[in-house]
């Protein structure tokens, strides 16, 4: 989502006859575009930020920019640490960036936009996608669910869907460029649609997409498991554009982690749904967010994430451990754990999973998948990169020409991370 914002702000940018530097040095404005989900992301930032003091010095015409969340959170208690920022704004404020390109050279004056911005979802702005085959379309901005360690609903504002018409346009201009996958963005794509004047929902606005001629496959993110409707397992069934993978975070096992988490379902409520998705669409990739180390959790509840990883066997996982974050209800929460311990059930997480994974990779040797080839490999110029229909990384030897298109490969060997295969 922040890869997309940043889009989003380079569009601005360019609009206003900016180009983009590819070495800080030689830039007029420098935004950081930060992230507040973990304090690692905000590490990042900070030191990034104090590098940012010794290029002022040296070019005191150098205009810094702070966006994204911690901008959100911290406001302009980041002016009084950091003197040399110019520019504070929040996520739900990138239209005002236009304005702030304008008139700054005039004022020179520190500003902010920071305000909840209700409109913001109405907003058309311009885009520089990066990469010409697949790309993302915010479907909704926000969230309300108010888990009780994310720091999302008061960084991003409350849950509001762009109109049908609008994400209509934006996605007929994406294929008319050229685009052959779009992905819909938003942190509760299930529930899009609360809210709008028309009456619409997730599935009603998949079958829409799915009619634009030119896109040749859909995908969203992120599913909210409370949200997720049989309607949406038919709209998969029917819609063959739509890709069979679905990313739906469990964040834990244990339904007394669940609870004090605020998530809303308990695990048998979630593995129920899991049936459900691979019963109506056999095959479909599943992946998920883990969190270790929650206050609270017990040997025996982290015992219970662990069971659900054998028991569901994801495709993939992102895992993490609980990180403090401001304003969240989880702060006041007893029994916070060691770092140590939170470390340890991480790596015990991922260590599982990756046997997990290595055996479905493994376990799809030998057939042959439909692959959109998205670019030449990084690591292997002779080779190309594209993804499954289940978002599987697939490396092939092919020809550059054919970037864009949909092939079908062979799979001949499950790699850690990825699938090596030859085309058919
Ligand atoms: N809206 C999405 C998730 C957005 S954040 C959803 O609900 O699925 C992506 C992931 O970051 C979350 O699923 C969660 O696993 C993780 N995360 C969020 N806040 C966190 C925190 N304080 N500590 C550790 N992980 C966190
Ligand atoms: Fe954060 Fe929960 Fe909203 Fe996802 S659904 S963004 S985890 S509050």
């Amino acid at each position: 989502m922040n890869v997309h914002d940043s889009e989003k702000i380079a569009g601005i940018f360019s609009e206003s006859g900016y180009d983009q530097s590819e070495e800080s040095k030689k830039a007029d404005v420098i935004v950081l575009n930060t992230c507040s989900i973990r304090q690692k992301a905000e590490q990042k930032f900070y030191s990034e930020l104090g590098r940012l003091k010794e290029a002022k010095k040296h070019n005191p015409d150098l205009k810094i920019a702070v966006a994204g969340c911690i901008a959100q959170q911290e406001g302009s208690k980041l002016f009084k640490k950091f003197p040399y920022v110019d520019f504070i704004f929040g996520p739900d404020n990138i239209d005002n960036l236009q304005k702030w390109i304008t008139n700054n050279p005039e004022t020179g004056k520190r500003t902010e936009a920071l305000k909840a911005n209700p409109s913001y979802h109405t907003k058309e702005l311009p885009i520089k996608r990066e990469g010409r085959v697949k790309t993302w379309v915010s479907i909704m901005y926000g969230c309300d669910n108010f888990c009780a360690y994310c720091v999302v609903p008061f960084t991003r504002g409350r849950e509001r869907s762009r109109p049908k018409r609008d994400i209509q346009k934006e996605v007929e201009r994406l294929a008319s460029e050229g685009f052959k996958e779009v992905t819909l963005l938003g942190q509760n794509v299930n529930s899009y649609g609360k809210g709008l004047n028309e009456k619409t929902d997730f599935p009603d606005l998949l079958s829409l997409v799915h009619g634009i001629e030119g896109v040749e496959r859909i995908r969203f993110v992120t599913s909210h498991p409370k949200d997720l409707s049989e309607g949406l397992i038919t709209a998969i069934q029917k819609l063959p554009k739509v890709c069979e993978h679905i990313h739906l975070p469990l964040q834990s096992g244990s339904d007394k982690v669940l609870t004090m988490m605020n998530r809303r379902y308990i695990y048998e409520e979630y593995k129920e749904k899991i049936d459900k998705l691979r019963e109506g669409l056999p095959g479909i990739a599943i992946t998920t967010d883990i969190i270790t180390g929650f206050p609270g959790e017990s040997d025996d509840d982290f015992q219970c994430t662990m069971d659900a990883l054998s028991d569901i066997e994801f495709d993939g996982i992102f895992a993490f451990k609980y990180s403090k974050r401001p304003n969240t209800m989880a702060l006041s929460l007893p029994g916070h754990i060691d770092e140590e311990i939170k470390s340890e059930r991480l790596s015990r997480v991922s260590n599982l999973q990756e046997a997990i994974t290595y055996k479905k990779n493994k376990a799809v040797e030998g057939e042959i998948h439909e692959v959109l080839i998205e670019s030449v490999s990084e690591t292997d110029s002779d080779k190309l990169t594209g993804r499954t229909r289940g978002n599987k990384v697939v490396n092939f030897y092919g020809d550059e020409r054919d970037i864009g298109r949909l092939i079908k490969v062979k799979i001949l060997e499950a790699k850690r991370h990825s699938l090596y295969g030859e085309r058919v």
